[in-house]
């Protein structure tokens, strides 16, 4: 990269509004021949510049300045006044008003940049979307094929002893039926259960013949208060006297404390 790539970037706003001074143009010209960069710029500007002057009143060089250019052009003079007035005073406004365009420019540039983001972030952001919504489906698959496998292995066990679950006065409506084998674990399917208060959850448990109730798991009915749910059960689990449904606080007890909301014998 030039050198002067810089200085020379900071006049390709200028260079598009064709406000750049004679010397200064053809060295900007030299510099975009050989820059990949600035000629990306400068025709990204030129929209934006072209769309410029229908939004923002032309100012005309004065003539005075026209004059002293031509002035050094021809080395000819054009105007009596040229070389008697100072130079600063009848520029000023013409530069400014470049510069104004200049900065206008840009600014558009800027924008049109951001919104090219703006529009590239929102794709990624759907590509991720859409790669992570495939996960997810392809990991759903995956547990509903798991699901399905085991709770037929379950249904399938020579020792699979079946318990019919009844709503109790928290849950008059709710009813469960629960598929257990010591072998191969346990298939719960529960419909009507009312929705908790937010930080509660249904746990269910096996109760055996002596000892304490056993916690099977959690469970989290939609919002129809329907679920079918697999659980492993330990191995050395007694064979249930009942199954019971307990509301808990979040996270699930060790020990039953709160009210039963169905519980049933085996068949
Ligand atoms: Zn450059």
């Amino acid at each position: 990269m030039s050198p002067t790539h810089e200085t020379m970037r900071e006049l390709s706003g200028l260079y598009v509004l064709g406000a750049l001074a004679p010397a200064d143009l053809a060295e900007f010209e030299a510099h975009l021949a050989s820059c990949e960069i600035c000629r990306t710029e400068v025709s990204a500007l030129r929209p934006v510049a072209a769309a410029l002057p229908g939004t923002v009143a032309q100012v005309e060089p004065p003539a005075l300045l026209r004059g002293r250019v031509l002035e050094a052009v021809t080395g000819q003079s054009t105007s009596s006044h040229a070389r008697s007035r100072p130079a600063a005073a009848p520029i000023a406004p013409w530069l400014a008003a470049a510069a104004l365009l200049a900065a206008a420019a840009l600014g558009g540039y800027a924008v049109q940049l951001r919104g090219r983001i703006t529009n590239l972030e929102d794709q990624l952001e759907q590509a991720i979307a859409r790669v992570s919504l495939a996960d997810q489906q392809v990991a759903d698959a995956r547990r509903t094929a798991l699901d399905a496998q085991f709770q037929v292995a379950v249904l399938a066990a020579p020792d699979l002893l079946r318990i019919d679950l009844a709503g109790l006065p928290p849950a008059p409506a709710a009813s469960a039926r629960a598929f257990w084998s010591r072998s191969r674990g346990m298939v719960f399917t529960a419909s009507s259960l009312p929705a908790l208060m937010p930080g509660r959850v249904y746990q269910l448990w096996v109760i055996p013949d002596q000892g304490d109730p056993i916690s099977v798991g959690l469970l989290e009915p939609d919002s129809s208060g329907t679920l079918t749910r697999v659980f492993q059960t330990p191995a050395d689990i007694p064979p249930p006297m009942a199954v019971a449904v307990s509301e808990e606080p979040a996270g699930g007890v060790p020990l039953p404390t709160g009210q039963l909301y169905m519980a049933g014998k085996p068949v």
